[in-house]
């Protein structure tokens, strides 16, 4: 019987009300019922402010210090905030979208709260709240909800179970539990939900990690099969030669990496199966002109191409960049973004619908509506991480099956990228350009900062150009903004008779933000202070020194973003951390960073050190979320349960095998949602 079909109202005690209670959890039937698993133990640990890391989940815990104050805004939208007192620093929690958590602080109580932590803003945006009065053991946390506490749901949760117990059928083949000495799923839920041992407790994690991993990477194959088959993609013919003609007028020779890349995305665009290939290329491996050459190859085909960047700041650089190399080949450009004016806007996206534009370079303005393309072939997205998986979605349907090339530097270790993008072919950029020096990397704590001025002093009679990044640390976004001006004052007091400072941050208006690149691009500016806001993607090459205030504010993979600006040309580069870290993994980072450039290497030392952490979290958004497993520190199941998917999609004896189909139906049912996974 397929528990996804009964509906919940056939529970006792089940009416209109609750039901939309459970509704709002994404519950819907008897299935998500059972299979509503507690989060996981490990993302539940409270930790102390001093271990945040920006832009990474944290659970928090304190006294409530204010009345939580309600905000509507939009359309149907709220911003619920409230003070939190944790480590005697009072912190602004704020929950969008969720109004009846109101009710669940109250002034002077203990509170515990699961979020996204912002360091320049020290501020959490909540997801969570933890019932810290509930007795319940920590590990068998559920979500909750305004109008459904955690014992109601368990209660439900029995009642479901003794009358359906029978009924929940094992998705598992048999084959495969028995290799792998799995539970069955009546088994999973009665171990998840109502464990009498640890042991049973522990068993249950262990069959639902795999069954988790497992169904998701059938998925995965599912669609990655239906992509091949129906999903007839478009056939690029380009022009060789002329691209040929073009990778020989560069200014630089490729590496052997980009060549080999290269041809692997050429030789996927002309066949006829629809590519959907990741780029993965450390920060500053070259992984832009590779991209260009794609896109250069798809207008050569007849098509237009797009490119799409997280920023205004990276999407005017590529477009200053590509329009460069294209323009003088009779290729037509054009930049869109959300600054423009209306005019402006209508302006280019008639050109963009009547084919007239060959290459679009865009922020996520391009998703909107009111872009239309005529043929679109290939469509590049620049960090892809920084999208998620419905903004990279709508990119994709504004063309008929267009190719996409995603890329990233992300250093997600390479066993982690196959088995995570499972439905997406990676290659790899494994070199850097010939002649690139290590970027040397100094930790210094705050009371040797004349150290770092004595050292800029020299660079720059040397003619180096130097970042200064500010880690904004203070309550609210102005402070920020006073702490990055406070250090463009002193390096103005000091330096500025002989030298230009600049100044960046993200709340300047977008062409004054332009003016201040571009000004830093031609050297007329010697010393950029900005905030975080260059983080990504920014590339000019005569910088050489990057300084990082604050340095153990950031996360591993941040700080390797950050270091990246430098380092791009010829010139000898460094990197100087200024850090008073105040943990033990905090000097571990520090120490990493000084230690190594390969952005690999750094990705491996943040696993081993977090383990538990969540690296796939936000950061790299467009991966999905698991509920039991964590594809960290699981990555030994991870792997088994891709190889065990893959032989089951490969092997077509299977295929008639009645288990085999039953899964197979079952996951083809689950497709929209895997297929939404965000
Ligand atoms: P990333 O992979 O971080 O996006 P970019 O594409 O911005 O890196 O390239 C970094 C810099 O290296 C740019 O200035 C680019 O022009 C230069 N570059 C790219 N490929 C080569 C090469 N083969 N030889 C020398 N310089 C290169
Ligand atoms: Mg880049």
């Amino acid at each position: 019987m397929d528990l996804r079909k009964i509906s919940l109202a056939q529970l006792p005690g089940v009416g209109p009300k609750r039901l939309e209670s459970l509704m709002s959890l994404g519950i819907t039937n008897v299935y998500d019922l059972l299979f509503y698993f507690p989060f996981r133990y490990e993302d539940m640990e409270a930790k102390s402010l001093d271990e945040a890391v920006d832009q990474e989940k944290i659970l928090i815990k304190g006294v409530v210090a204010s009345e939580p104050v309600l905000a509507r805004f939009g359309y149907k939208k709220t911003r619920l905030n409230v003070r939190i007192l944790a480590d005697n620093e009072s912190i602004m929690v704020t929950f969008f979208n969720q109004p009846w958590l109101k009710d669940k602080f109250e002034t002077g109580t203990d509170a515990a709260v699961y979020g996204k932590w912002n360091e320049a803003r020290r501020s959490l945006t909540g997801m969570k709240v933890i019932d810290v009065n509930s007795d319940d053991s920590i590990d068998s946390v559920y979500s909750v909800n305004k109008s459904i506490h955690q014992k109601t749901l368990v209660n439900l949760i029995k009642l479901a179970f003794d009358k359906y117990h029978d009924q929940i059928e094992t998705v598992i083949p048999e084959h495969l539990r028995e290799k792998y000495k799995l539970l069955s799923d009546e088994e999973i839920v009665e171990g998840i939900h109502f464990p009498k041992t640890e042991t049973q407790s522990d068993e249950a994690r262990r069959s639902a990690k795999f069954r988790e991993f497992f169904l998701f990477q059938c998925g995965l194959q599912s669609i990655k099969r239906e992509d091949n088959q129906d999903n007839i993609g478009i056939e690029e013919k380009y022009d060789q030669e002329f691209i040929q003609k073009f990778i020989k007028s560069l200014s630089f020779q490729l590496t052997e990496a980009q060549d080999r890349v290269v041809k692997e995305i050429l030789a996927d665009m002309k066949s006829n199966h629809h590519m959907n290939r990741l780029l993965q290329g450390d920060v500053g491996s070259g992984k832009t002109i590779v991209s260009v050459i794609a896109m250069l190859a798809s207008v050569t085909a007849g098509y237009q191409t797009a490119i799409m960047a997280p920023t205004e700041i990276l999407a005017q650089q590529h477009f200053d960049k590509i329009s460069k190399l294209l323009t003088p080949l009779h290729i037509r450009t054009a930049l869109l973004t959300g600054s423009q004016t209306k005019k402006e806007h209508n302006f280019i996206t008639s050109d963009i619908r009547e084919g007239k534009t060959n290459v679009v370079i865009g922020t996520h303005a391009l998703i909107q509506d009111s872009v239309d393309f005529k043929n679109l072939g290939l469509i590049v997205i620049d960090e892809q991480h920084r999208f998620g998986v419905n903004q990279r979605k709508a990119m994709r349907e504004k063309g008929d099956n267009p190719d996409v090339l995603a890329m990233t530097a992300t250093p997600i270790p390479r066993t982690l990228a196959i088995t995570t993008y499972g439905d997406m072919d990676v290659s790899r950029i494994d070199q850097l350009p010939a002649g690139r020096k290590k970027i040397e990397t100094y930790w210094i704590r705050s009371q040797k900062v004349e150290q770092m001025y004595q050292f800029v002093t020299k660079e720059l009679s040397g003619g180096a150009q130097v970042y200064v990044v500010t880690p904004l640390i203070s309550e609210s976004e102005k402070m920020d903004l006073k702490n990055a001006e406070l250090i463009y004052d002193k390096f103005t007091e000091l330096f500025g008779k002989k030298y230009k400072i600049g100044l960046l941050h993200g709340q300047m208006p977008n062409d004054q933000k332009e003016s201040v690149m571009s000004d830093f691009s031609a050297k007329k500016i010697d010393v950029l202070v900005s905030t975080t806001v260059i983080e990504v993607g920014v590339d000019v090459p005569n910088a050489s020194v990057m300084v990082i205030y604050d340095a153990n504010r950031f996360g591993l993979s941040q700080l390797h973003q950050l270091r990246g600006r430098v380092g791009r040309g010829e010139k000898q580069s460094y990197c100087i951390l200024i850090a008073d870290p105040k943990n033990e993994a905090a000097i571990e980072r520090m120490k990493i960073l000084t230690s190594t450039n390969d952005g690999f290497v750094l990705a491996e030392e943040d696993l081993k050190m977090r383990g538990a952490g969540d690296m796939l979290g936000n950061r790299q958004s467009g991966l999905p979320e698991f509920k039991v497993g964590n594809p960290i520190n699981d990555i030994n199941i991870l792997e088994v349960a891709q190889e065990e998917a893959k032989r089951l999609y490969d092997d077509e004896a299977l295929n008639n095998d009645p288990e085999t189909k039953a899964l197979k139906s079952f996951i083809s049912d689950e497709y929209e949602q895997l297929n939404n996974f965000d």
